[in-house]
């Protein structure tokens, strides 16, 4: 065993009040994976680092590791990832992406890519404004966890284009004989295409619309589907 006190930085997800004056934070680390950490005080008007702690924040971390939960014993601001105060489409974007991560990191498991995704997406988020930026951050997001949606064959039968449909369950777009799940525009292909194909800066410039909104429905059903299909992965095992 090391020291039980260590350094890193991170990412606020989440926190939640345990007792009067104290708070638990979810921090994404660079280089401890998801931590639990108590933040003494922080309630308490005059504390040291209240603001600091808040979700979006992105800090500099000196904690001391305990069993379950960590302890804060210092918190610096590295940026401001988080919105102008009143940029409510900011702030909602921002927690949506936050949320996405609390669900798929896991605890103390080092995930620098993770991290360097969010604070990427974030630091984006906050340099321009793009109806598209949630949902291109579940495809990487999913990309990442090596769930990357099949684009350019049948997912079924492995017929090429034309496709007219994607299925979240196959995990890809589908051909007409083959056709389940959600229909799947040839426009809306496109934009998942430049997604995940390295052409990003193309897609988040494009306006909110019925091809955005398309894209987002099935952003938001891949990342639902995979999130469920783990869970009940995780409670088959804890089951044993
Ligand atoms: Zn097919």
């Amino acid at each position: 065993m090391g020291s039980p006190l260590y350094r890193d930085t991170g990412v606020v997800l989440r926190t939640y009040k345990l007792g009067e004056a104290d708070r638990i934070v979810v921090i994404l680390t660079e280089n401890h994976g998801k931590v639990r950490a108590v933040a003494k005080g922080v309630r308490k008007t005059m504390s040291k680092f209240g603001a600091r702690l808040e979700p979006l924040s992105h800090v500099r971390l000196l904690m001391y590791q305990g069993r379950e939960l960590d302890i804060v014993s210092q918190a610096e601001s590295v940026e401001t990832l988080a919105p102008l105060v009143g940029d409510l489409d900011h702030l909602t974007a921002g927690l949506a992406m936050v949320e996405a991560v609390d669900q798929m990191a896991l605890d103390r498991e080092p995930s620098p890519q993770l991290y360097r995704m969010l604070v990427g997406a974030l630091r984006t988020m906050g340099a321009r404004n793009s109806p598209l930026m949630v949902s291109a951050f579940y495809w990487k997001l999913l990309s990442a966890e090596g769930v990357r949606p099949e684009l350019d064959e049948c997912v079924r039968c492995g017929a090429p284009e034309p496709f007219v449909s994607f299925d979240v369950l196959q995990g890809g777009v589908c051909c007409r004989a083959c056709r389940s799940g959600a229909p799947l525009s040839v426009d809306a292909l496109d934009v998942m295409r430049m997604i995940l194909g390295g052409r990003l800066n193309e897609a988040l410039d494009l306006p909110a619309g019925p091809i955005v909104h398309e894209v987002a429905g099935h952003a938001n059903r891949a990342l639902e589907h995979h999130l469920e299909r783990r869970l009940r992965t995780v409670a088959m095992f804890e089951s044993h």
